[in-house]
């Protein structure tokens, strides 16, 4: 799989301050706040974003908004569950080492 795959946000080799805008927009545009999955407790949602990473308070699922999220489309997003299963990036090369790839 193409190394671009793993970097669906474009983070690799960008400035501080340019990741650190990314994710704010990720961050501001997220549904999990409006979840049924979701728990109060972390201070960063947009879970799906590299370094964000899963949740230390979810641990159920019960649905996942991530499908009709804007980011989803925006960055050609292909996981869910980002709260409970970990990041993009992370999910991705779970699924190639499963598959072999
Ligand atoms: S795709 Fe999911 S985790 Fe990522 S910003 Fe949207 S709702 Fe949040
Ligand atoms: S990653 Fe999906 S399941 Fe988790 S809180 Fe966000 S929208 Fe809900």
């Amino acid at each position: 799989m193409a190394f671009s795959e793993y970097d669906k946000f474009g983070e690799e080799g960008i400035s501080r301050a340019e990741y650190e805008k990314k994710q704010n927009e990720v961050v501001g545009k997220c549904l999990c706040a409006r979840c049924p999955s979701y728990v109060k407790g972390d201070d960063l949602i947009g879970y799906c974003f590299p370094l964000n990473g899963a949740s230390k308070v979810i641990k159920w699922e019960k649905g996942c908004l991530c499908e009709t999220c804007p980011v989803f489309k925006e960055y050609d997003l292909n996981h869910t569950y980002y709260c409970t299963r970990c990041s993009q990036a992370c999910q991705t090369y779970k699924t190639d080492v499963a598959i072999g790839n």
